[in-house]
């Protein structure tokens, strides 16, 4: 039932040299500067500042006039709003400009060369544009082969329907917008005709049909550059193909990713706290934290009380080395900054992308869960992409107590890679062991 993906773990430098578009605003100042200075240019020629001729009255509203004003708009508002759709500016700006373009063009303004000259540069703009966009597929096509690890994974059903909705909602998007240009068409054509025909004198200044031709077109042109958004989506997560990628959580070409492991250590989860009658933490966390939200902890735990009877210091001391080990994946017995005891440390530091296909789709972000790679319930956002110049801040890691230690326990025979040191006033810390162990699969549960 579930798509088989193939399991992709580029190495750290090659994830991190995969080519970024360039920064957004840079594409987007470009666009909008064709739209405004082709839009003055044209301006200037039609001489826009001159009052019309009184002959100009007498004459009927046509539909060449209706779309040469209803252009006339569109290339303004383009000028004025343009900067506020960031990227998308440049797929906008050549449509913007034909569709003026082509009315001038027919009633043989002055203007028509300069409004083609202008849809050429944004063309052009936009070519060059996409040409990074082809560069960077290719690339991450190149490294999902060269990186592949023979493995197959299968995704769990939270990521399975995430996946589903994250494309329903781009469709969704690309729907809606077409259903209300197609609704303004609709206005357009049943209020044009009871329009046009009439002279300019009895329409007065401008007429309605100006006002909807804009609205249907400039829905149209947001709704055409959506359905190829999820074309180009489409293509380019085909070409890279059904993989899910283990990558490192530094810069690489999206951010803000997080380790997969990030349970919380130090802590009992909420339910067994409440279910122990002689565990006292969280009687102790509320008093130490009297206005934290219920919610918060309910779900994420409370902090192990260190003099609790069931998840103090003196209860995880007390345990015999073989105890340990076999409870080794309790959250309660590790310091809340020791390293997640994990089978396979040198894995740690990495988390799951599901799809990741270039810009075009930076993928789910996800975590090996019971031999699936899952996504957090609700947090179904794709990835965001790195902007160039961006650097991920750095965190350093906080170092074991340098002394007070108890003992060391191998929990290589409970699958884990490394060692627990316990400390006489504190919870243990985990020491991976230098050699990477087993899969990332079996992961530590
Ligand atoms: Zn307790």
């Amino acid at each position: 039932m579930n798509k088989t993906y193939s399991l992709v773990r580029p190495d750290a430098q090659e994830w991190s040299a995969l080519p970024l578009r360039p920064a957004a605003w840079r594409q987007m100042v470009v666009a909008c500067l064709i739209g405004v200075a082709t839009t003055s240019a044209a301006f200037i020629a039609d001489r826009g500042w001159e009052d019309l001729p009184p002959e100009y009255w007498d004459g009927t509203y046509q539909v060449l006039d209706m779309f040469g004003i209803s252009a006339i708009f569109m290339a303004i508002l383009f000028s004025v709003g343009g900067w506020f759709f960031g990227r998308l500016a440049v797929a906008m700006a050549p449509l913007v400009l034909l569709y003026a373009a082509v009315p001038f063009t027919v009633d043989g303004n002055p203007s028509a060369l300069i409004w083609w000259a202008g849809t050429i540069a944004a063309t052009l703009w936009w070519f060059f544009q996409a040409n990074f966009t082809v560069r960077q597929i290719r690339a991450v096509h190149t490294l999902a082969k060269a990186s592949g690890t023979r493995q197959t994974v299968e995704l769990g059903p939270i990521a399975g329907k995430a996946l589903k909705r994250v494309t329903r909602r781009g469709i969704c998007w690309a729907a809606g917008l077409s259903l209300v240009a197609a609704l303004f068409w609709v206005a357009t054509l049943v209020i044009a005709p009871t329009e046009l025909g009439h002279t300019h004198k009895e329409l007065g200044d401008l007429a309605l049909s100006d006002y909807l031709t804009t609205a249907a077109a400039g829905m149209s042109i947001l709704a055409l550059i959506q359905w190829l958004r999820c074309g180009w989506r489409g293509m380019a997560r085909r070409h890279v193909g059904n993989s899910v990628w283990h990558v490192p959580v530094g810069n690489g070409p999206v951010q803000g990713l997080w380790s997969q492991h990030s349970r919380d250590l130090g802590t009992v989860p909420f339910g067994e706290a409440q279910s122990l009658p002689t565990c006292i933490c969280i009687e102790e966390y509320l008093r130490s934290d009297p206005d934290e939200d219920e919610d918060f902890y309910e779900t994420f735990g409370v902090s192990a009380s260190n003099y609790c009877p069931v998840h103090g210091l003196d209860q995880i001391n007390s345990l015999a080395p073989e105890e340990f080990r076999s409870n080794a994946t309790n959250t309660w017995l590790w310091d809340e900054d020791s390293p997640e005891p994990s089978s396979a440390p040198a894995e740690a530091n990495r988390s799951l992308l599901i799809g990741y296909a270039g810009h075009a789709f930076t993928g789910l972000p996800a975590r090996f869960e019971n031999g699936w790679v899952e996504c957090d319930p609700y947090l179904d956002y794709l990835a965001p992409e790195r902007e160039p110049g961006f650097e991920e801040p750095h965190w350093e890691r906080p170092l074991p107590p340098p002394s007070g230690v108890l003992d060391r326990i191998d929990l290589v025979p409970a699958g884990l890679g490394g060692y627990a040191i316990r400390y006489r006033h504190g919870r243990a810390w985990f020491e991976a062991n230098d050699r990477a162990l087993g899969s990332p699969l079996i992961a530590s549960k």
